[in-house]
């Protein structure tokens, strides 16, 4: 995955930390280290407030994920794939790769997200309750990590979609119209409105003189109102596709190349003439691997006539590949996930064709253009 980390698997789930994450982490612990515990508790030596910063910091990281996991192990158990959890700037999302398959589904593993804030906040303010007298570096962190969980709770839990507050709102329509398509456009719709509120008050918060707070405001209304459209987007895009296989798509007439043919005739019999950027290398009716323009340009212009495409493919072990019978939407996604614009279609290691990125897209075009 592009722009993040992996840093290794909770119950089989990936965690990633986008790299925009890295800035919050040092935003937290700066804030905290200069500003918020010398202002609470004077007179402690510096390094304290940089280690209880740091500490701070990574309990609130441990909270965010805590609160994605939630979100995950509550779907996983109800038959709802998790890919991955991903930790942003913004907090996290659990990658939850399919529309959930029912109502009470949805509302289960939505609503389990800000319990398990809720609940730790709770837990961090019985740490703050019972250490309150004490004056101690516990009790400092621990009333920071208790706000901030009920504040992530509460963020939430704003009925704007795809937040949770907006799906465990749709869910509840979803269960009373029965009729997920109108629960999904009332909630997007919502989140929108939502969205336009917080950049209205974060415009009328800079006009009364209030720039930082007004701003973050806006800002946070701006990503509500990207990500109410994009989940729209994306369910329409699902709906479009359901049921579409990769067969239905696949280009058969492709150009196919063997391991020994020299680069310099690969481009000129056949990348020049096809216009195509990757082509399958195929010897004994087998799918060797795959070779692009970007493996071309590895290789000095003068070793062209001596360099076999073998030399220099991506081999079948490294190659993604997908069967004709899978869905559309999912050879799409991982498209868009790998960046990736054409894959080999293959049944065990012999090719049935390509599929290209831009022709799912066109598909998908005409049929929305038809209104089908
Ligand atoms: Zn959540």
């Amino acid at each position: 995955m592009r722009n993040a980390l992996a840093i290794g698997r909770i119950f089989g789930i990936e965690v990633q930390l986008d790299y925009s994450w890295f800035i919050i982490f040092v935003l937290v612990a700066w804030s905290l280290a200069v500003g918020y515990f010398p202002q609470g508790y004077p007179d402690w030596p510096v390094a304290l407030y940089w280690g209880l910063g740091l500490a701070t910091s990574l309990l609130f990281f441990g909270s965010v994920l805590a609160h994605e996991l939630a979100h995950s192990l509550v779907a996983r158990r109800s038959g709802t794939p998790v890919r991955n959890i991903r930790l942003f700037i913004f907090g996290g999302v659990a990658q939850i790769t399919e529309e959930p398959k029912s109502a009470r589904d949805e509302f289960r593993f939505t609503i389990a997200g800000p319990l398990t804030s809720l609940a730790i906040g709770l837990c961090f303010g019985a740490i703050w309750w019972a250490t309150r007298r004490q004056n101690s570096p516990v009790t400092a962190l621990a009333q920071w990590l208790s706000f901030v969980n009920f504040m992530l709770a509460g963020f939430n839990m704003i009925p704007g979609f795809p937040l949770d507050g907006g799906r465990v709102f749709r869910s509840i329509v979803w269960a009373i119209t029965k009729d997920l398509r109108r629960a999904t456009q009332l909630a997007a719709m919502i989140g929108r409105t939502v969205a336009f509120l917080f950049i209205l008050a974060g415009v009328l918060l800079v006009f009364r003189g209030y720039l930082i707070n007004g701003l973050w405001l806006a800002f946070i209304g701006w990503f509500l109102e990207n990500a109410a459209n994009q989940s729209w987007r994306q369910f329409t895009l699902q709906e479009l596709l359901q049921g579409h296989t990769v067969s239905e798509v696949l280009t058969t007439d492709w150009p196919q190349v063997s391991p020994d043919l020299p680069l310099d005739r690969l481009v000129e019999e056949h990348v020049l003439t096809s216009l195509r950027r990757c082509l399958p290398v195929i010897e004994d009716g087998r799918l060797k691997g795959v070779i692009t323009v970007h493996n071309l340009r590895e290789v000095p212009r003068a070793d062209w006539s001596r360099t076999p495409v073998a030399q220099v493919m991506i081999p079948f072990d490294r190659v993604r590949t997908i069967a004709p019978e899978a869905e559309l939407l999912t050879a799409l996604q991982l498209m868009t996930r790998e960046d990736i614009n054409q894959l080999p279609v293959v049944t065990d290691q012999s090719l049935v064709g390509m599929l290209a990125r831009d022709k799912i897209l066109a598909f998908i075009r005409t049929r929305a253009e038809l209104g089908l």
